[in-house]
Protein backbone atom coordinates (compact mmCIF):
# COMPACT_ATOMS: atom_id res chain seq x y z
CA UNK A 1 0.00 0.00 0.00
CA UNK A 2 1.15 3.54 -0.96
CA UNK A 3 0.13 6.04 1.83
CA UNK A 4 -0.61 9.26 0.14
CA UNK A 5 -0.72 12.77 1.51
CA UNK A 6 -2.83 14.57 -1.14
CA UNK A 7 -1.96 18.87 -0.40
CA UNK A 8 -4.23 20.94 -2.01
CA UNK A 9 -6.73 17.98 -1.92
CA UNK A 10 -9.54 20.12 -2.71
CA UNK A 11 -8.25 21.35 -6.10
CA UNK A 12 -8.02 20.98 -9.90
CA UNK A 13 -4.99 18.26 -9.34
CA UNK A 14 -6.27 17.27 -5.58
CA UNK A 15 -9.90 16.01 -6.85
CA UNK A 16 -8.15 14.22 -9.91
CA UNK A 17 -5.64 12.38 -7.73
CA UNK A 18 -8.44 11.57 -5.41
CA UNK A 19 -10.08 9.91 -8.47
CA UNK A 20 -6.45 7.92 -9.29
CA UNK A 21 -6.95 6.48 -6.15
CA UNK A 22 -10.41 5.76 -5.47
CA UNK A 23 -9.57 3.67 -8.98
CA UNK A 24 -6.73 2.28 -7.16
CA UNK A 25 -8.26 1.12 -4.19
CA UNK A 26 -5.97 -1.68 -3.97
CA UNK A 27 -2.82 -0.11 -4.35
CA UNK A 28 -3.22 3.72 -3.21
CA UNK A 29 -4.41 4.68 -0.25
CA UNK A 30 -5.11 8.61 1.05
CA UNK A 31 -3.84 9.22 4.89
CA UNK A 32 -4.29 12.83 4.75
CA UNK A 33 -5.97 15.73 2.39
CA UNK A 34 -5.47 19.32 2.70
CA UNK A 35 -7.74 22.42 2.18
CA UNK A 36 -7.17 26.14 2.96
CA UNK A 37 -10.30 27.21 3.15
CA UNK A 38 -12.77 25.17 1.69
CA UNK A 39 -13.14 22.76 4.08
CA UNK A 40 -16.38 21.69 2.99
CA UNK A 41 -15.53 20.22 0.22
CA UNK A 42 -12.61 18.28 2.49
CA UNK A 43 -15.07 17.12 4.52
CA UNK A 44 -17.14 15.48 1.66
CA UNK A 45 -13.70 13.56 0.36
CA UNK A 46 -12.87 12.76 4.24
CA UNK A 47 -16.32 10.75 4.18
CA UNK A 48 -15.35 9.02 1.15
CA UNK A 49 -11.81 8.42 1.63
CA UNK A 50 -11.09 8.33 5.70
CA UNK A 51 -7.57 9.79 5.94
CA UNK A 52 -5.87 9.88 9.16
CA UNK A 53 -5.30 13.67 8.90
CA UNK A 54 -7.23 16.64 7.30
CA UNK A 55 -5.15 19.93 7.65
CA UNK A 56 -7.00 22.94 6.51
CA UNK A 57 -4.21 25.13 6.34
CA UNK A 58 -5.93 28.65 7.09
CA UNK A 59 -5.08 28.94 10.62
CA UNK A 60 -8.56 31.14 11.34
CA UNK A 61 -10.49 29.15 9.95
CA UNK A 62 -10.62 26.81 13.36
CA UNK A 63 -13.05 28.30 15.33
CA UNK A 64 -15.20 27.91 11.92
CA UNK A 65 -15.04 24.09 11.24
CA UNK A 66 -17.58 21.89 12.35
CA UNK A 67 -15.69 19.06 13.43
CA UNK A 68 -18.92 16.58 13.33
CA UNK A 69 -18.93 16.64 9.40
CA UNK A 70 -15.36 14.84 9.31
CA UNK A 71 -15.16 11.33 10.48
CA UNK A 72 -14.13 10.51 13.90
CA UNK A 73 -11.09 8.80 13.11
CA UNK A 74 -9.74 11.70 11.34
CA UNK A 75 -7.56 14.24 13.05
CA UNK A 76 -7.80 17.93 12.11
CA UNK A 77 -4.95 19.73 11.87
CA UNK A 78 -5.17 23.67 11.34
CA UNK A 79 -2.31 26.26 9.86
CA UNK A 80 0.48 25.69 7.64
CA UNK A 81 2.34 23.41 10.47
CA UNK A 82 0.07 20.56 9.68
CA UNK A 83 1.39 20.38 5.85
CA UNK A 84 4.94 20.12 7.23
CA UNK A 85 3.83 17.76 9.81
CA UNK A 86 2.17 15.03 7.34
CA UNK A 87 4.54 16.18 4.77
CA UNK A 88 7.47 14.55 6.70
CA UNK A 89 5.60 11.84 8.76
CA UNK A 90 7.14 8.53 8.68
CA UNK A 91 3.29 6.93 8.21
CA UNK A 92 3.42 8.59 4.55
CA UNK A 93 5.02 7.49 2.07
CA UNK A 94 4.00 9.94 -1.10
CA UNK A 95 3.11 13.50 -0.91
CA UNK A 96 1.15 14.63 -3.80
CA UNK A 97 2.11 18.63 -3.84
CA UNK A 98 -0.88 20.30 -5.25
CA UNK A 99 -0.95 23.56 -3.38
CA UNK A 100 -0.95 26.17 -5.41
CA UNK A 101 1.64 28.91 -5.69
CA UNK A 102 4.55 29.28 -3.24
CA UNK A 103 2.76 28.64 -0.51
CA UNK A 104 3.12 25.38 -1.50
CA UNK A 105 6.79 25.31 -0.86
CA UNK A 106 7.51 24.50 2.66
CA UNK A 107 5.20 21.22 2.71
CA UNK A 108 7.20 20.46 -0.84
CA UNK A 109 10.43 21.18 1.09
CA UNK A 110 9.81 19.23 3.84
CA UNK A 111 8.19 16.09 1.77
CA UNK A 112 11.39 16.73 0.34
CA UNK A 113 14.05 16.46 3.03
CA UNK A 114 12.14 13.53 4.79
CA UNK A 115 13.27 11.81 1.37
CA UNK A 116 9.55 11.03 0.55
CA UNK A 117 8.17 10.07 -3.03
CA UNK A 118 7.51 13.86 -4.44
CA UNK A 119 4.86 14.08 -7.09
CA UNK A 120 4.88 17.63 -7.37
CA UNK A 121 2.46 19.23 -9.49
CA UNK A 122 3.34 22.77 -7.71
CA UNK A 123 5.56 24.04 -10.11
CA UNK A 124 5.81 27.40 -8.40
CA UNK A 125 8.27 25.58 -5.89
CA UNK A 126 11.05 24.59 -8.60
CA UNK A 127 10.60 28.05 -9.92
CA UNK A 128 11.47 29.87 -6.55
CA UNK A 129 14.08 27.15 -5.50
CA UNK A 130 14.82 25.09 -7.95
CA UNK A 131 18.59 24.33 -7.26
CA UNK A 132 17.78 24.69 -3.44
CA UNK A 133 14.76 21.56 -3.91
CA UNK A 134 17.21 19.75 -6.70
CA UNK A 135 20.43 19.51 -4.29
CA UNK A 136 17.89 18.71 -1.26
CA UNK A 137 16.67 15.87 -2.62
CA UNK A 138 20.11 14.32 -3.98
CA UNK A 139 21.16 14.50 -0.14
CA UNK A 140 18.00 12.84 1.14
CA UNK A 141 17.33 10.06 -1.41
CA UNK A 142 13.69 11.86 -2.13
CA UNK A 143 12.24 10.62 -5.52
CA UNK A 144 10.72 14.08 -7.17
CA UNK A 145 8.67 12.88 -10.67
CA UNK A 146 6.89 15.94 -12.05
CA UNK A 147 3.14 15.58 -11.87
CA UNK A 148 2.56 18.88 -15.05
CA UNK A 149 2.31 17.05 -17.78
CA UNK A 150 5.08 18.98 -20.09
CA UNK A 151 7.27 17.75 -17.60
CA UNK A 152 5.78 14.09 -17.25
CA UNK A 153 6.29 13.65 -20.82
CA UNK A 154 9.63 14.93 -20.84
CA UNK A 155 10.22 12.58 -17.96
CA UNK A 156 8.95 9.60 -19.65
CA UNK A 157 10.62 10.55 -22.96
CA UNK A 158 14.43 11.12 -21.01
CA UNK A 159 14.02 7.48 -20.53
CA UNK A 160 14.63 6.59 -24.38
CA UNK A 161 18.03 7.85 -24.27
CA UNK A 162 21.17 9.22 -22.20
CA UNK A 163 20.80 12.59 -20.18
CA UNK A 164 24.05 13.60 -22.11
CA UNK A 165 23.00 12.58 -25.51
CA UNK A 166 20.05 14.95 -25.05
CA UNK A 167 20.46 18.32 -27.63
CA UNK A 168 16.67 20.15 -26.74
CA UNK A 169 13.61 19.87 -24.86
CA UNK A 170 10.97 21.55 -26.75
CA UNK A 171 7.72 22.44 -24.39
CA UNK A 172 4.36 22.29 -26.09
CA UNK A 173 2.27 25.08 -25.40
CA UNK A 174 -1.55 25.16 -26.07
CA UNK A 175 -1.51 28.63 -26.84
CA UNK A 176 -4.17 29.44 -24.40
CA UNK A 177 -7.81 30.96 -25.55
CA UNK A 178 -5.82 33.72 -27.38
CA UNK A 179 -3.85 31.82 -29.63
CA UNK A 180 -3.34 33.90 -32.94
CA UNK A 181 -4.67 37.29 -31.34
CA UNK A 182 -2.39 40.28 -31.62
CA UNK A 183 -1.29 42.50 -29.03
CA UNK A 184 -3.49 45.26 -30.03
CA UNK A 185 -6.52 42.58 -29.19
CA UNK A 186 -5.22 41.59 -26.23
CA UNK A 187 -5.74 44.69 -24.69
CA UNK A 188 -9.17 44.61 -23.25
CA UNK A 189 -9.38 40.87 -22.52
CA UNK A 190 -11.68 40.26 -19.57
CA UNK A 191 -11.29 38.35 -16.78
CA UNK A 192 -14.48 36.23 -18.23
CA UNK A 193 -12.58 35.53 -21.35
CA UNK A 194 -9.05 34.52 -19.67
CA UNK A 195 -10.54 32.08 -17.30
CA UNK A 196 -12.15 30.05 -20.70
CA UNK A 197 -9.68 27.85 -21.55
CA UNK A 198 -9.94 25.86 -24.44
CA UNK A 199 -8.19 22.22 -23.42
CA UNK A 200 -7.18 22.18 -19.61
CA UNK A 201 -9.97 22.56 -16.96
CA UNK A 202 -7.47 23.99 -13.99
CA UNK A 203 -7.39 26.24 -10.83
CA UNK A 204 -7.95 30.13 -11.53
CA UNK A 205 -3.99 31.17 -10.92
CA UNK A 206 -2.91 28.49 -13.47
CA UNK A 207 -5.81 29.28 -16.08
CA UNK A 208 -4.84 32.93 -15.85
CA UNK A 209 -1.04 32.01 -16.39
CA UNK A 210 -1.99 29.92 -19.23
CA UNK A 211 -3.73 32.97 -20.92
CA UNK A 212 -0.66 35.25 -20.89
CA UNK A 213 1.95 32.17 -21.43
CA UNK A 214 3.54 33.07 -18.43
CA UNK A 215 2.69 29.39 -17.68
CA UNK A 216 4.92 28.25 -20.35
CA UNK A 217 7.59 30.90 -19.00
CA UNK A 218 7.37 29.14 -15.45
CA UNK A 219 7.39 25.36 -16.91
CA UNK A 220 11.17 26.80 -18.63
CA UNK A 221 12.42 27.17 -15.84
CA UNK A 222 10.71 24.52 -13.77
CA UNK A 223 12.46 22.40 -16.60
CA UNK A 224 15.47 23.88 -16.67
CA UNK A 225 16.25 22.68 -12.69
CA UNK A 226 14.05 19.40 -12.80
CA UNK A 227 16.31 18.00 -15.46
CA UNK A 228 19.44 19.91 -15.70
CA UNK A 229 19.32 21.65 -18.70
CA UNK A 230 20.79 25.17 -20.04
CA UNK A 231 18.77 27.61 -21.54
CA UNK A 232 19.99 26.48 -24.62
CA UNK A 233 18.34 23.53 -24.92
CA UNK A 234 14.94 24.90 -24.03
CA UNK A 235 12.29 25.22 -26.36
CA UNK A 236 8.31 25.97 -26.78
CA UNK A 237 6.20 25.24 -29.51
CA UNK A 238 2.34 25.85 -29.78
CA UNK A 239 0.54 22.62 -30.49
CA UNK A 240 -3.04 23.37 -29.92
CA UNK A 241 -4.53 20.27 -29.42
CA UNK A 242 -2.71 19.58 -26.03
CA UNK A 243 -2.22 15.92 -27.34
CA UNK A 244 2.04 15.61 -26.97
CA UNK A 245 2.79 16.90 -23.96
CA UNK A 246 6.24 17.20 -24.92
CA UNK A 247 8.97 16.42 -27.12
CA UNK A 248 13.20 15.67 -26.10
CA UNK A 249 15.43 15.98 -29.24
CA UNK A 250 18.70 13.94 -28.89
CA UNK A 251 22.13 14.56 -30.85
CA UNK A 252 21.44 12.24 -33.89
CA UNK A 253 18.08 14.12 -34.90
CA UNK A 254 15.60 11.84 -33.41
CA UNK A 255 12.69 13.12 -31.33
CA UNK A 256 11.30 11.04 -28.86
CA UNK A 257 7.51 12.18 -27.19
CA UNK A 258 4.71 11.52 -25.34
CA UNK A 259 1.13 11.59 -26.20
CA UNK A 260 -2.58 11.13 -24.60
CA UNK A 261 -5.47 13.15 -24.33
CA UNK A 262 -5.32 15.82 -22.45
CA UNK A 263 -6.08 14.55 -19.03
CA UNK A 264 -4.08 15.24 -15.53
CA UNK A 265 -5.22 12.20 -14.36
CA UNK A 266 -2.58 10.04 -16.14
CA UNK A 267 0.61 12.29 -15.31
CA UNK A 268 -0.45 11.96 -11.50
CA UNK A 269 -0.86 8.10 -11.90
CA UNK A 270 2.53 8.31 -13.40
CA UNK A 271 4.07 9.89 -10.65
CA UNK A 272 2.59 7.67 -8.00
CA UNK A 273 3.19 4.27 -9.64
CA UNK A 274 6.48 5.00 -11.61
CA UNK A 275 8.72 2.23 -12.27
CA UNK A 276 5.42 0.75 -13.28
CA UNK A 277 2.56 1.35 -15.44
CA UNK A 278 -0.79 0.74 -14.57
CA UNK A 279 -4.13 0.30 -16.22
CA UNK A 280 -5.29 4.00 -16.59
CA UNK A 281 -8.30 5.97 -15.47
CA UNK A 282 -7.72 8.84 -18.80
CA UNK A 283 -9.31 8.25 -21.83
CA UNK A 284 -7.46 6.76 -24.28
CA UNK A 285 -6.11 7.54 -27.79
CA UNK A 286 -8.87 7.03 -30.32
CA UNK A 287 -6.80 5.78 -33.55
CA UNK A 288 -9.87 5.23 -35.68
CA UNK A 289 -10.74 8.88 -35.41
CA UNK A 290 -8.81 11.38 -37.95
CA UNK A 291 -7.06 13.85 -35.64
CA UNK A 292 -4.57 16.55 -36.74
CA UNK A 293 -1.71 17.34 -34.59
CA UNK A 294 -0.46 20.75 -35.77
CA UNK A 295 2.80 23.03 -34.34
CA UNK A 296 3.34 26.55 -34.43
CA UNK A 297 6.26 28.87 -33.41
CA UNK A 298 5.19 31.53 -30.09
CA UNK A 299 4.33 34.91 -30.68
CA UNK A 300 6.64 36.91 -28.47
CA UNK A 301 4.96 40.24 -29.02
CA UNK A 302 1.71 39.39 -28.02
CA UNK A 303 3.28 36.90 -25.42
CA UNK A 304 6.29 38.83 -23.91
CA UNK A 305 6.09 36.61 -20.47
CA UNK A 306 8.06 33.55 -22.53
CA UNK A 307 10.99 35.44 -23.02
CA UNK A 308 10.98 36.02 -19.37
CA UNK A 309 10.42 32.48 -18.65
CA UNK A 310 13.80 31.95 -21.01
CA UNK A 311 16.06 34.88 -19.21
CA UNK A 312 15.05 33.39 -15.86
CA UNK A 313 15.97 29.91 -16.84
CA UNK A 314 19.12 31.24 -17.96
CA UNK A 315 19.95 33.59 -15.42
CA UNK A 316 18.57 31.60 -12.31
CA UNK A 317 19.67 32.89 -8.67
CA UNK A 318 17.32 35.12 -7.03
CA UNK A 319 15.26 35.87 -10.62
CA UNK A 320 12.59 32.59 -10.37
CA UNK A 321 11.39 33.44 -6.85
CA UNK A 322 11.03 37.23 -8.30
CA UNK A 323 9.35 36.62 -11.14
CA UNK A 324 7.41 33.98 -9.50
CA UNK A 325 5.99 36.27 -6.73
CA UNK A 326 5.27 39.36 -9.06
CA UNK A 327 2.68 36.96 -10.95
CA UNK A 328 1.09 35.85 -8.11
CA UNK A 329 0.24 39.26 -7.09
CA UNK A 330 -0.09 40.50 -11.07
CA UNK A 331 -2.69 37.44 -11.38
CA UNK A 332 -4.91 37.92 -8.14
CA UNK A 333 -4.72 41.94 -8.97
CA UNK A 334 -5.94 40.98 -12.90
CA UNK A 335 -8.56 38.94 -11.44
CA UNK A 336 -9.34 41.71 -8.91
CA UNK A 337 -10.07 44.20 -11.57
CA UNK A 338 -6.72 46.33 -10.51
CA UNK A 339 -4.49 45.07 -13.31
CA UNK A 340 -4.65 44.96 -17.49
CA UNK A 341 -4.25 41.53 -18.98
CA UNK A 342 -0.91 43.27 -20.31
CA UNK A 343 0.18 44.69 -17.59
CA UNK A 344 0.78 41.59 -16.38
CA UNK A 345 4.23 41.20 -18.21
CA UNK A 346 4.74 43.99 -18.37
CA UNK A 347 4.74 45.01 -14.49
CA UNK A 348 6.70 41.53 -13.80
CA UNK A 349 9.37 42.63 -16.45
CA UNK A 350 9.96 45.69 -14.54
CA UNK A 351 9.57 44.59 -11.16
CA UNK A 352 12.35 41.27 -12.09
CA UNK A 353 14.55 43.93 -13.87
CA UNK A 354 14.49 46.28 -10.56
CA UNK A 355 15.72 43.84 -8.14
CA UNK A 356 18.67 43.36 -6.49
CA UNK A 357 19.81 39.88 -8.30
CA UNK A 358 21.99 37.14 -6.16
CA UNK A 359 23.40 34.31 -7.81
CA UNK A 360 23.57 31.95 -5.10
CA UNK A 361 20.66 32.76 -2.85
CA UNK A 362 19.98 30.49 0.48
CA UNK A 363 16.17 29.90 1.21
CA UNK A 364 16.00 32.42 3.55
CA UNK A 365 17.09 35.05 0.81
CA UNK A 366 14.48 33.70 -1.51
CA UNK A 367 11.88 34.19 0.80
CA UNK A 368 12.83 37.61 1.58
CA UNK A 369 13.08 38.71 -2.73
CA UNK A 370 9.58 36.76 -2.71
CA UNK A 371 7.88 38.86 -0.13
CA UNK A 372 9.86 42.15 -1.75
CA UNK A 373 9.26 41.27 -5.07
CA UNK A 374 4.85 40.64 -3.51
CA UNK A 375 4.91 44.35 -1.96
CA UNK A 376 6.24 46.07 -5.22
CA UNK A 377 3.73 44.32 -7.29
CA UNK A 378 0.87 45.67 -4.68
CA UNK A 379 1.98 48.70 -5.37
CA UNK A 380 2.57 48.74 -9.00
CA UNK A 381 1.12 51.61 -11.24
CA UNK A 382 0.73 51.77 -14.88
P1 LIG B 1 -6.54 24.95 -7.53
O1 LIG B 1 -6.71 26.41 -7.31
O2 LIG B 1 -7.62 24.23 -8.23
O3 LIG B 1 -6.31 24.21 -6.12
C1 LIG B 1 -5.37 24.71 -5.20
C2 LIG B 1 -5.37 23.88 -3.93
O4 LIG B 1 -4.45 24.47 -3.03
C3 LIG B 1 -6.72 23.85 -3.21
O5 LIG B 1 -6.83 22.65 -2.48
C4 LIG B 1 -6.60 25.03 -2.25
O6 LIG B 1 -7.45 24.92 -1.12
C5 LIG B 1 -5.14 24.92 -1.84
N1 LIG B 1 -4.56 26.21 -1.47
C6 LIG B 1 -4.79 27.42 -2.03
N2 LIG B 1 -4.06 28.37 -1.42
C7 LIG B 1 -3.38 27.76 -0.43
C8 LIG B 1 -2.49 28.21 0.59
N3 LIG B 1 -2.15 29.50 0.70
N4 LIG B 1 -1.96 27.29 1.43
C9 LIG B 1 -2.31 25.98 1.35
N5 LIG B 1 -3.16 25.50 0.42
C10 LIG B 1 -3.68 26.37 -0.47
O7 LIG B 1 -5.14 24.77 -8.26
P2 LIG B 1 -4.71 23.64 -9.31
O8 LIG B 1 -5.11 22.31 -8.79
O9 LIG B 1 -5.13 24.01 -10.66
O10 LIG B 1 -3.13 23.79 -9.29
C11 LIG B 1 -2.34 23.32 -8.21
C12 LIG B 1 -0.88 23.34 -8.61
O11 LIG B 1 -0.68 22.40 -9.66
C13 LIG B 1 -0.40 24.68 -9.16
O12 LIG B 1 0.93 24.90 -8.78
C14 LIG B 1 -0.48 24.50 -10.67
O13 LIG B 1 0.46 25.30 -11.36
C15 LIG B 1 -0.13 23.03 -10.81
N6 LIG B 1 -0.66 22.40 -12.01
C16 LIG B 1 -1.99 22.30 -12.18
C17 LIG B 1 -2.52 21.71 -13.31
C18 LIG B 1 -4.00 21.53 -13.48
O14 LIG B 1 -4.43 20.86 -14.42
N7 LIG B 1 -4.83 22.08 -12.63
C19 LIG B 1 -1.64 21.20 -14.37
C20 LIG B 1 -0.24 21.32 -14.07
C21 LIG B 1 0.23 21.90 -12.93
P3 LIG B 1 -8.97 25.51 -1.17
O15 LIG B 1 -9.70 24.65 -2.15
O16 LIG B 1 -9.47 25.34 0.21
O17 LIG B 1 -8.85 26.93 -1.60
MG1 LIG C 1 1.74 22.13 -17.72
Amino acid sequence: MNRIAVLGATGSIGTSCLDVIAHHADRLQAVALSANGRWQDLAVQAQQFRPRWCIISNPELAGAVDRGAFPRETELLFGADGLEFVASHPDVDSVVCGIVGAAGLRSAWAATEAGKRVAIANKETLVVAGPLVMSLAARTGATLIPVDSEHSAVYQSLLAGRGEDVRRVILTASGGPFRGWSRERLKDVTVAQALAHPTWTMGRKITIDSATLMNKALELIEARWLFGLTREQLAVVVHPQSVIHSLVEYVDGSVVCQLSPPDMKLPIQYALSWPERWEGVSPRMNWQEAAKLEFFPPDTDAFPALELGFEVAGRGGTCGAVLNAANEVAVERFLAGSLSFLDIPAACRQILNAHTFEPQPTLTDLLRQDAWARQEMMQWKV
